[in-house]
């Protein structure tokens, strides 16, 4: 027999803990599945500005000021030949610090924050198969592709201790990250040709702060010939120390060098005098961790019964910092979603489409972004290259024009479609506004460019967002009564 839930979400990482704590405070039943122990590991140390208009929805600023992780006040950009300083407390901007964190730490705190809510958390429960409404049982290509048509109704799940079950429910947020447990099932994860890239990284003990750059700061180095490493102080004493570069380059790599990835991480950061002038004094405390290929976009975020938030539904290379900072986001418009459907203000298929909208906007307004970062790069070596010839094909399938107005409004030579929204956005970045440019390629600072879309000028779908007493969907375009799709 299957057990019952309103919702089920599938992890407890940022974007599943974000969505279950909001849905739970409204009252409505909602089941985590879990399938590691928290606290547990996790890469995505650097936060942004921008999250804490969402900590502060969630009611859970305050114990994460209370917790003592590094308060970043901006970031350090070494990067094609130049070197400048950023500092978040610029007039105007809405957040003038973020926050370096440890994973583990920060996570735990986000899901026990939802479990006090009211979320039924189970830990160390992996979700299995999503079933479908006339569901044959049948795993082929063209089954798993009708089933994003058909209604998601019941997961499995088995737990460390060897029990298993199931259970029903009426909405279903993915949120199981790169793992993607739905994206896998029907299929529509596509790898972005642009970032297909290695990282490797790992923590050092007595490393020297950056002295040109604000407490806190994020340091971001380009190589001169291929990728380019971070370093994240953290507040249990390490520096977060990675280095990112295109496969190829890294393959060489170990061929030139005759070594393991650990020779071409060291042998990079030796490359970087800056960095290797803070580690200089520091010695590496953990093994070297690896993650390829970790860049793609589902081809839909949302079907009957199903949202994918977070890394399950997209993922956008780190130079940025972005992660997080969109999990927490769609956690919100998750949650915003489902709540309105739940309640019978919106209807299911208006509410997905606003979902579909305006998590698609966030993540391709931070491709643009990104995109343009690596452009402005002036280097000759293939990686950069390849990054910036590539950002032009990956834009192809996207609506990277309708985003780009999305972020900056009112640019006349952005009304001719044919427009590169890489090249445009550079072309507006670098024209000041009132002797200041307006977003600058900003990177970690980027606030301006995530807004949440909490005004009629911002809605998705004819649809935006009410924060309080809790995130609901307002309509635009139809005042009062359900709303129904456009
Ligand atoms: P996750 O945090 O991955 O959580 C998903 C959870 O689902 C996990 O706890 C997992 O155990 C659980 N799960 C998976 N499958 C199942 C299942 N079948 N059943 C039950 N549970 C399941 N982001 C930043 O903001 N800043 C950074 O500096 C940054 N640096 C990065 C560097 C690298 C090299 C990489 C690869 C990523 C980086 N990121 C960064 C991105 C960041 O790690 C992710 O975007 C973020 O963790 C996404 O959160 P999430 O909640 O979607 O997924």
């Amino acid at each position: 027999m299957s057990e019952q839930t309103d919702v089920l979400v599938v992890g407890g990482g940022p974007a599943g803990a974000t969505a279950a704590a909001l849905l739970a405070r409204q009252g409505h039943r909602v089941r985590v599945l879990e399938r590691e122990r928290f606290p547990r590991y996790h890469i995505g140390e650097s936060l942004l500005p921008s999250l804490l208009p969402v900590l502060d929805v969630l009611d859970a600023r305050e114990a994460v000021e209370a917790h003592g992780f590094v308060r970043k006040t901006g970031a350090f950009y070494g990067w094609g030949g130049q070197e400048w300083s950023l500092g978040f407390d610029e007039p105007g901007r809405p957040a003038a610090y973020s926050f370096q964190v440890v994973r583990s730490e920060f996570d735990q705190l986000l899901l026990e924050h939802a479990r006090a809510q009211g979320a039924d958390v189970r830990e160390e429960t992996r979700a299995g198969r999503v079933t479908f409404d006339d569901d044959s049982g049948a795993d082929s290509g063209a089954g798993s592709r009708a089933d994003r048509t058909r209604r998601a109704v019941e997961a499995s799940w088995r737990g460390r201790d060897g029990t298993e079950g199931r259970i029903r429910f009426g909405q279903l947020v993915d949120a199981s990250g790169r793992a993607g447990l739905l994206a896998r099932q029907l299929h529509t994860r596509r790898v972005h040709d642009v970032f297909r890239n290695v990282a490797t990284w790992s923590y050092w003990r007595g490393a020297a702060p950056l002295a040109a750059a604000p407490s806190g700061a994020t340091g971001v180095f380009s190589l001169p010939d291929h990728g380019w490493l971070w370093a994240i102080p953290l507040h249990d004493g390490t520096l977060s120390v990675g280095l990112v570069t295109d496969k190829r380059s890294f393959a060489q790599s170990r061929q030139t060098t005759g070594g393991s990835p650990q020779t071409v991480y060291e042998e990079a950061i030796a490359r970087c005098p800056l960095l290797a002038g803070m580690l200089s004094g520091a010695r590496q405390t953990a093994p070297l961790k690896i993650e390829t290929d970790y860049s793609y976009v589902s081809e839909v975020f949302s079907g009957p019964g199903w949202f994918l938030a977070g890394d399950a539904a997209c993922f956008l290379d780190p130079l940025l910092s972005t992660g997080v900072h969109l999990a927490m986001y769609s956690g919100l418009l998750a949650a915003a979603s489902i709540g309105s459907v739940l309640r019978g203000e919106v209807e299911e298929d208006a509410a997905r489409a606003f979902y579909q909208t305006a998590y698609r906007h966030a993540y391709e307004r931070l491709l643009i972004l990104v995109s343009a970062f690596y452009r402005i790069h002036d280097g000759r070596d293939a990686y950069f290259r390849r990054a910036q010839q590539l950002s032009r094909r990956d834009q192809a399938p996207l609506r990277l024009h309708e985003s780009f107005l999305n972020i900056i409004t009112g640019v006349e030579d952005l009304h001719d479609s044919r427009t590169d929204a890489v090249d445009a956005f550079l072309r507006t970045v670098r024209r000041p506004v009132n002797g200041r440019t307006p977003h600058g390629l900003a990177g970690h600072g980027t606030s301006d460019l995530l807004p949440l879309p909490t005004t009629p000028e911002q809605a998705a779908a004819g649809l935006h967002l009410s924060l309080r007493p809790h995130p609901r969907l307002t309509a635009t375009s139809h005042p009062g009564g359900v709303v129904r799709p456009e």
